[in-house]
């Protein structure tokens, strides 16, 4: 028996972060999107003068790599949906 990661109960199956329950709540579509969305802006930010966007866009790619090789515990979700 293992325990969710997102709201700890006993729920998930071995192996899994998160239950049924909370891997239904979370929106990683939307999530994914809501991130592709800001790396476009900031890379429409490189070249402007006095703008550092290098950090973001390192923050950014990470994400999407955590995403891209199946990444889906609550922590990531969290990050990705708070990346502003
Ligand atoms: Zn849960």
């Amino acid at each position: 028996m293992s325990t969710c990661a997102n709201c700890s109960q006993d729920r998930a199956e071995p192996g899994l972060d998160l239950c049924p329950v909370c891997e239904e709540a979370m929106r990683w579509d939307e999530a994914v999107s809501h991130v592709r969305e800001a790396k476009s802006a900031y890379d429409g930010l490189i070249d402007t003068p006095g703008v550092n966007v290098t950090f973001a866009l390192s923050h950014i790619n990470s994400l999407l790599t955590r995403y891209a090789n199946g990444e889906r515990t609550a922590r990531l979700y969290d990050e990705m949906i708070h990346v502003e």
